[in-house]
């Protein structure tokens, strides 16, 4: 391949700049053209699509967000429109794509390369719930927002010796609630894949304020419920009665921390490696800090799982 494009679609995560650095230096490094699709699928198919140069990517290592935009197009499910967006990337002479991004990202790249055209898909998302790789780009850096706000609602719940519930998002996965809960030293985790039980909830609250605890903390993952809702049944059937921080976009945003940035390059090269080797139709991710990468449709078939041992432990050391 001598022309490769690359994209950022779907909920942007803090990596994806460091991540399309390390695609643009790459594919440069290794003589081949790359050309930046802004907008994700929505400027794909109106070809909103330009050349990169190395200067092109300078500066943005360190910041949040994606210098190619990204955009939400829920026609790009549509074969036709699929097939626009193929037209505007063979008019150009791209020969493969690399596609940073979360799972509805990753349908449309496999989309595209069942219909012949090669992509590379690489994970892109804060919520760490993309299939084939233990991390993805932009959870550190969620993880690192979200503790830094556990650890200042804490200073103000000691305070006053109040209870928060703290509501962080993950969509339809507990990862993000779990790791920065475990981090965070929270004495509840309630996440999706697991029912949670309101009266030891409430019991875990009862004991920690009978042995003297000054605050509790509940995390709440966005896929159990609202903050908000739980709050109000924990009032409900309970004494407790708590105060609620839903912590909403901030999570999104920020520069990516070192894990992300390291991350990012090393599947951003990796994606590029693979369209020079003529293996589109793949999907990058590490697995025990080692670069792995599955049959994109294969991949989507594949469940997250999230690590329930980390649960217990979280629970254990939370009594
Ligand atoms: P994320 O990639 O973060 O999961 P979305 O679910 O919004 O975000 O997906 C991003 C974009 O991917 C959508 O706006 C749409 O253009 C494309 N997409 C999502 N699902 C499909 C699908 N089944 N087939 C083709 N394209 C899809």
């Amino acid at each position: 391949m001598k022309k490769i494009g690359v994209l950022t679609s779907g909920g942007d995560s803090p990596g994806m700049n460091p991540a399309i650095r390390a695609v643009v230096r790459k594919a440069i490094f290794h003589n081949v053209e790359v050309y930046g699709i802004y907008g994700g699928y929505l400027g794909l198919v109106n070809g909103n699509i330009k050349k990169l140069e190395l200067g092109s990517v300078g500066d943005i290592i360190h910041r949040g967000g994606t210098m190619l935009q990204s955009a939400r197009l829920p026609e790009f499910a549509n074969r036709e429109v699929q097939k626009k967006g193929i037209e505007q990337l063979r008019a150009h002479g791209i020969e493969g794509l690399v596609v940073i991004g979360g799972d509805g990202s990753y349908r449309g790249a496999k989309a595209l390369t069942e219909q012949g055209y090669p992509c590379v898909g690489v994970p892109g998302t804060i919520d760490n719930d993309i299939p084939g790789t233990e991390l993805t780009i932009g959870f550190d850096t969620a993880l690192n927002t979200v503790i830094d706000a556990i650890d200042k609602i804490r200073d103000t719940a000691t305070s006053h010796e109040r209870t928060f519930v703290i509501e962080v998002m993950g969509r339809d996965a507990g990862d993000i609630a779990l790791w920065a809960g475990l981090a965070g030293g929270a004495e509840t985790i309630l996440i999706p894949e697991e029912n949670y039980d309101m009266k030891e909830v409430a019991d875990r609250l009862r004991s920690g304020h009978e042995r003297g605890k000054k605050h509790s903390i509940i995390v709440v993952a966005e896929g159990v419920c609202s903050g908000y809702e739980f709050a109000r049944q924990l009032k409900e059937s309970t004494e407790f009665d708590t105060r609620v921080s839903v912590l909403g976009h901030i999570q999104r945003g920020g520069s990516p921390t070192v894990a992300d940035r390291v991350l990012a390059s090393r599947l951003g090269a990796r994606a590029v490696e693979l369209l020079i080797e003529g293996r589109g139709g793949r999907a990058v991710g590490i697995e025990n800090n080692k670069l792995v990468d599955y049959d994109i449709i294969e991949a989507l078939d594949k469940k997250h799982t999230l690590d329930l041992d980390l649960f217990k432990l979280s629970k254990e050391l939370s009594i």
